[in-house]
């Protein structure tokens, strides 16, 4: 784990911290690393100032654009999923306001990170760079193609949701590396991990979540 810059951040309370561990640990989060680097993230930065006395409550919020900041229940979740296998270099589609990339920033080798948003994650890679962190790399493409001149990958992470699993970026799984995605409508939705073996594909549902959807093409 590295630890983040945090000097001159004014960071919350340790008592509002404190809640949304609590609130994860009732909710079944039980890896001790993902709860200490999520209690150490600072949230407030990656939410509009209007919003951010509700940064550590464990909901989703506005960043602009249609889109949210996820819940911090699903980013520990997903992180959890991720970390019981190899996690050297991970793919995450959908950097949106960049929390999610920050908290896994903290815990895998590398992360690479692909947003159809210009804007969105102009100011992601800001806070990275605030924050010092120096293993995360972005792309603004569409998500679909996933980003297969750095693969292949130990993991690929979506936080927006399909409506089938995308081929090319199963593909672009190592062997033995999984896909964790929300796959589904607007009406219904599978958290759905798919792992790579000599085989082939093999598919596991979670549990049902509630994403925006993936969409085509990008947005300058
Ligand atoms: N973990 C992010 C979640 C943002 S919501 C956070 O906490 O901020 C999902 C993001 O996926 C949005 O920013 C949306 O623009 C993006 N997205 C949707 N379809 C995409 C695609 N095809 N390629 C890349 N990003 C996509």
């Amino acid at each position: 784990m590295t630890p983040l810059q945090l000097q001159g951040i004014g960071m919350t309370s340790q008592r509002t911290r404190d809640r949304l561990i609590n609130r994860l640990l009732e909710q079944g989060i039980k890896n001790k690393d993902v709860l200490e680097i999520m209690a150490n993230t600072p949230r407030h930065l990656f939410v509009d100032e209007a919003l951010s006395h509700r940064a550590y409550e464990d909901t989703a919020l506005p960043i602009g654009f249609g889109q949210t900041i996820s819940q911090p229940y699903i980013v520990a979740k997903m992180t959890e999923i991720l970390l019981k296998g190899e996690c050297k270099d991970v793919l995450e589609i959908g950097t949106g306001c960049g929390y999610q990339t920050l908290v896994l920033s903290q815990l895998v080798d590398r992360v690479y990170s692909v947003e159809r948003i210009a804007p969105l994650q102009e100011k992601a890679k800001e806070k990275m760079a605030l924050l010092r962190v120096n293993n995360v790399r972005f792309k603004h493409a569409d998500g679909n193609w996933g980003w297969p001149e750095e693969g292949p990958f130990d993991a690929i992470l979506s936080c927006a949701a399909p409506e089938t699993i995308p081929m090319e970026l199963a593909k672009q799984l190592k062997i033995g590396g999984r896909l964790l995605m929300p796959v589904g409508d607007d009406e219904k939705q599978q958290l759905t991990l798919v792992t790579r073996s000599e085989d082939g594909f093999t598919k596991q549902y979670i549990e049902a979540v509630k994403f925006v959807p993936m969409l085509s093409g990008t947005q300058k």
